[in-house]
């Protein structure tokens, strides 16, 4: 089957109710047979459901969707994106191990590296997507693994994952790949040697600003030792939640054809505007990475990005002459929402940390809906012309 169709036809097995729409099971714990099959459970000689903390048939279900789209052998669902970026160095990580970070990172992402990690003798090196050369010389001894958001937030810096799946070969990392804002969709980072892929399910996976979740895939050694880890530290996906991704996943491409279609249509409006000093957007022939970006993904994204004349002041302006466009911090929605990166997603950092990611006082990040283009393009513009 096609991918399209995957995410549509992948459903838990049909109960004894015939049901066409896979059921939400509410339930914390499953049944044993007799109390041998408890025990062989328990020794994992026999695999099922035992508690909802470990497994359940609607988190399976999402998990076995986004495995099959990002080619991943084995996957774990958890309550939020962090809870999922965070398992996947706490699960695998030790006093005294080192990661390398590309430096455009999402905010809390940058928090447990800087203030968490630390705590447990895990330390982190940031290197710069423009700087690959800097690349090796980071790389220790102990260092267990390297971490990457591309496209970067909000700065929609790419990193080469070819590139990086071969210098893997010579070193021995783990690649872990945040792979939220394209989507399996758009970007296969498996297909290139990632041995981790994460997601903040929250954003595109669910893709209409319902509910928390996050997941990561790959390698399958690698998802057992995590299990380990969530069994019993319990940062586990409710039921509900998973239904309800796996449910959006049905329309995942479908919704992110008509994101990236937007989302180019305003990049490009946006480019002709006087009062917009640059725009940034992966499949606009301006862009730095144009070319490593049409190799690397099917389309540019849902995310916009550019820096409007007049700075700081002018920026808080054209937020509250704006429409129909909402003023949130959140991203992947069906509604278009606007961001001022340096007044509240990224208020925490120094001017200087924010500049090397590529954010100044007039950085505006849209995240393109799935509105009709001339109707976000119709309120960008007015909000221009209406701001001083
Ligand atoms: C939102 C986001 C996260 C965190 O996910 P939550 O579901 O909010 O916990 C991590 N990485 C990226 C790139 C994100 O956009």
């Amino acid at each position: 089957m096609k991918e399209s169709s995957k995410f549509i036809r992948t459903q838990t097995p049909r109960s004894s109710q015939r049901e066409h729409s896979v059921p939400l099971y509410l339930t914390s714990s499953f049944m044993f047979d007799d109390a041998e099959h408890g025990r062989a459970m328990f020794t994992e000689e026999v695999e099922g459901n035992i508690y909802s903390r470990y497994s359940n048939p609607n988190t399976s279900e999402f998990i076995q969707k986004v495995c099959d789209a990002e080619g991943a052998e084995a996957g774990l669902a958890f309550s939020s994106g962090m809870a999922a970026v965070f398992a996947s160095f706490a699960g695998l990580l030790k006093s005294g191990d080192h990661i390398v970070a590309f430096r455009s990172i999402f905010g809390s992402t940058h928090q447990l590296f800087t203030q968490l990690l630390p705590r447990w003798g895990i330390t982190t090196t940031y290197v710069d997507a423009s700087k690959p050369e800097d690349f090796e010389k980071a790389l220790r001894p102990e260092t267990k693994m390297v971490f990457l958001e591309t496209p970067s937030n909000p700065g929609l810096e790419l990193v080469d994952l070819e590139w990086l799946g071969a210098l893997k070969k010579k070193h021995n990392f783990i690649l872990n790949v945040d792979n939220c804002f394209a989507t399996p969709y758009l970007q296969k980072p498996v297909q290139y040697g990632a041995d981790l892929v994460s997601h903040s399910s929250t954003k595109y996976m669910d893709g209409q600003g319902r509910v928390l979740g996050g997941i990561v895939v790959g390698r399958k050694d690698l998802i057992k030792e995590m299990m380990f880890f969530i069994r019993h530290t319990g940062p586990a996906m409710s039921a509900f939640n998973a239904w309800v991704f796996s449910k959006s996943l049905e329309t995942l491409p479908v919704r992110m054809d008509r994101h990236c279609s937007n989302a180019l249509k305003v990049a490009q409006a946006l480019e002709k505007h006087s009062d917009v000093e640059v725009v940034r957007y992966p499949f606009l022939q301006s862009h730095p990475q144009h070319d490593l970006a049409k190799r690397q993904m099917k389309q540019g994204g849902g995310i916009v990005t550019f820096i409007i004349k007049g700075g700081m002041q002018r920026a808080m302006s054209f937020l509250d002459a704006l429409e129909m466009i909402s003023l949130s911090s959140n991203l992947g929605d069906t509604r278009t929402i606007a961001t001022h990166p340096v007044s509240t997603t990224h208020s925490k950092l120094t001017d200087e940390e924010r500049a090397q990611i590529g954010i100044f006082p007039g950085t505006i990040r849209i995240s393109v809906g799935l509105e009709d283009a001339e109707d976000i393009i119709a309120d960008l513009a007015r909000a221009l012309d209406n701001s001083k």
